[in-house]
């Protein structure tokens, strides 16, 4: 095998392309974000074998590969289990930090979504707090339906 650097200094350039695609969403993630967008009803599927209600929705149940042919309504309002504080600015950011991240346990869900945490500082947010999803006025069929999720008062 030859060497194809043998006195050649490899050089490395930095560069970016815009990649344009559109991509399927599939039949549950479809239903979830029309549901989102149409009702402002947050929906999980429900294994019937473990019992456990998937938020967002998964077709199959990750633990005992079950169909989860079940739809359920879940409530906007839920737990806070963990988050973290976004600070350093970068272009893929929904908004300009700091920004608070958080895992959502919605009632009647056992699973979390992943979302904004906004109407608090940073420095106010605790794991255990009650949030409400607060959804967008214009709504598209994303996550971002609901906008972000805020303290319960
Ligand atoms: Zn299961």
């Amino acid at each position: 095998m030859s060497d194809i650097f043998q006195n050649v200094e490899p050089m490395v350039h930095e560069s970016r392309i815009s990649v344009p695609y559109h991509w399927w969403a599939g039949d549950t993630a479809s239903r979830f974000f029309i549901d989102l967008r149409d009702s402002q009803k947050i929906m999980g599927t429900r294994c019937s074998k473990c019992s456990k209600t998937y938020v967002p929705p998964r077709k199959t149940c990750p633990t005992c590969f079950t169909p989860n042919d079940e739809w359920r309504e879940v409530a906007s309002q839920g737990t806070l289990i963990s988050y973290t504080v976004v600070r350093r600015h970068q272009a893929s950011l929904p908004k300009k930090p700091p920004i608070i991240y958080g895992l959502i346990q919605l009632e009647g869900a056992d699973t979390a979504v992943l979302h904004i945490i906004d109407e608090l500082k940073p420095e106010d947010v605790k794991i255990g707090m009650k949030v409400q999803a607060k959804f967008s006025s214009q709504r598209k069929g994303t996550m971002f339906d609901i906008e972000y999720f805020r303290p319960v008062h």
